[in-house]
């Protein structure tokens, strides 16, 4: 009788082991998407972006050309707008 309460017990903790260590795989699943899915919408663009003085395009601030008045999409815009 006792070694069959035993075989039990070892069952149930077996049982209960298992299904803790799938759970926390699924939870790492999970964090995991998250994660991705988080990350997707701002793929790496964390930079400004400033608006062309002469044609209003947006451009990345690292892409933007520097002009005496303000920030162009390209040379010849600063060119156009500055003389
Ligand atoms: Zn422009």
């Amino acid at each position: 009788m006792f070694k069959w309460l035993l075989v039990i017990a070892v069952v149930v903790l077996g049982y209960v082991w298992w299904r803790h260590q799938r759970h926390q795989a699924m939870h790492d699943r999970a964090a995991e998407r998250a994660r991705h899915a988080a990350g997707r919408p701002t793929p790496s663009q964390p930079d400004t972006m400033v608006r062309c003085r002469h044609c209003g395009v947006h451009v990345p601030a690292a892409d933007a050309v520097r002009g005496g008045l303000g920030p162009y999409c390209c040379d010849e815009h600063r060119h156009l707008a500055e003389g």
